[in-house]
């Protein structure tokens, strides 16, 4: 099968989160399973240097001018990737970021613009085009009144819909319907997302559990109904995670590496590392908790902050790297480090650090992940595969993949159902307490994590049924 992604992140060349992860590892799945798959994306100035060869020239119309645009390809891993260079005189994409422009919209329109022109000068149209996000929600647009045999659209997080005006779309000369486009909160806002659910065959949502919240008036994000009233479009399909990178017999950023045969001792190495390197109390029989986490709202940064005090209260050793993004959320976080100053059982770092990532997965006992809605996460299953225990709000991906002894025959995690003090309280209560239990058990819920299937293979064989449905 052909299939042609158009997407804004591939991991790990142009990264901003879980999409790119996601774009990436889907497209290497199906590329293993024999399909030609190509990716369209911008050719941003934060890319590596690629050996890249040119295939063609375009001219796209904006506002009544004319704007060349350079499109080169390469091979990644199996992937054709496409590249387009806008020459673009406010320079879209050379802005040494993907997002957070004021202009967003309209780089990403015209993104969306030049990728199908592209696509409609070719002899004939993809059998699959796939879409991801707000990002490339205007290619079926721009194609019309062309279409692939079947157009893909896959909602990673509805948090962004690329709302806009209507000369953000006439500045490109296009043709829509604004009754399908008109957001249903604001009637003379354009809604991006929604016109690709309507125009898409089918709607991916990056986790079961995720798809029917997204129905809700609380977690639709003002599409809640018209999302119900599509519902025969959606299906919920998890993402898997890079289990090459991810895998501790041979992360090259682990001191001990282990398989499920030989993971206390592994672990128990990489505590001690952890410990000392963290200024950490070294005891081996302590309980570590880790949070691995962007700090915006939507991961629960109240909930962190109250799970460290608890987590100190309790005994156990806590370690937050944490990547801020808003100033107010630093602060109170750099309030708590004061307040804790000098226990040397808890330790933070603000930054995006891999390296300690990776190592935090590998020491630690227990994932804390209270995020406030969650569409899939993959730190759940990174840590799972790593022998380190998720302790999580049931909501989104997070309930479809970790599984409580209160209500699993097969354990592998904490689940805790109201997201407030109490409920993280009574969480971490329960986790200790098994903790120091019998270690069989403790052993069992450990290896149900490592020993589960966090690939892409069987989400990639779900994309193909979508595909050919
Ligand atoms: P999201 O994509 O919403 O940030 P996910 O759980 O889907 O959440 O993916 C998060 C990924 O980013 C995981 O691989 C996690 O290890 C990584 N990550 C998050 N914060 C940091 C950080 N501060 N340093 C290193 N890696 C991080």
């Amino acid at each position: 099968m052909e299939i042609v992604h158009i997407a804004s992140e591939f991991a790990p060349l142009a990264k901003v989160g879980g999409l790119a992860d996601a774009v990436a590892g889907l497209a290497k799945a199906l590329v293993a399973k024999g399909h030609r798959v190509e990716v369209i994306l911008p050719h941003y100035d934060l890319f590596a240097p690629l050996e890249l060869r040119e295939i063609g020239r375009l001219y796209i119309v904006e506002k009544g001018r004319s704007i060349e645009n350079i499109v080169r390809m390469t091979h990644y891993e199996g992937v054709q990737l496409t590249l387009i260079e806008a020459r673009h005189p406010e320079h879209y994409f050379r802005r040494g970021k993907i997002y957070g422009e004021l202009d967003d919209n309209d780089r990403f329109l015209f993104f969306c613009k030049v990728a199908s022109h592209m696509l409609l000068q070719r002899k004939q149209l993809p059998e699959v085009v796939h879409l991801h996000d707000w990002m490339t929600a205007s290619v079926p647009l721009f194609l019309a009144p062309h279409r692939p045999k079947r157009l893909i659209f896959t909602i990673h997080n509805l948090n962004h819909q690329g709302k806009c005006a209507r000369f953000n779309l006439d500045r490109l000369e296009i043709s829509y319907d604004e009754k399908e486009l008109a957001d249903p909160l604001e009637p003379d806002t354009l809604n991006l997302l929604k016109g690709a659910i309507l125009k898409s065959d089918a709607v991916a949502v990056v986790s079961p559990s995720y798809a029917k919240e997204i129905q809700t008036l609380e977690g639709g994000g003002g599409l809640g109904p018209f999302l119900a009233r599509h519902k025969k479009k959606l299906r919920g399909i998890l993402n898997g995670i890079d289990t090459q990178t991810w895998d501790p017999q041979t992360d090259r950023f682990l001191h001990a590496h282990y398989s499920p045969s030989t993971f206390l001792e592994g672990k128990k190495s990489n505590k001690a590392l952890v410990q000392e390197k963290l200024g950490l109390t070294p005891n081996e029989k302590v309980p570590l908790i880790v949070a691995i986490t962007r700090l915006v709202p939507q991961k629960g940064p109240d909930l962190i902050a109250y799970g460290i005090e608890r987590c100190a209260q309790l005994g156990g050793q806590f370690v937050l790297l944490g990547s801020p993004a808003q100033e107010e959320i630093r602060t109170q976080f750099e309030e708590l480090q004061r307040s804790l100053a000098g226990d040397r059982h808890i330790a933070f770092r603000f930054e995006h650090d891999e390296p300690l990532s990776h190592l935090l997965y590998g020491a630690s006992d227990f994932l804390f992940m209270p995020s406030l809605f969650e569409p899939c996460g993959l730190a759940q299953m990174i840590a799972m595969r790593y022998g380190s225990i998720p302790l999580v709000h049931a909501t989104g991906g997070l309930k479809d993949t970790v599984f409580d002894p209160a209500s699993s025959e097969k354990p592998n995690g904490f689940l805790f159902q109201v997201p407030d003090n109490k409920g993280v309280s009574s969480l971490l209560e329960r986790a200790f307490s098994f903790y120091y239990g019998p270690r069989a058990k403790w052993e069992e819920l450990i290896l149900n994590g490592m020993g589960a299937d966090w690939s892409w293979e069987a989400s990639a064989q779900k994309y193909l049924r979508l595909y050919s449905d």
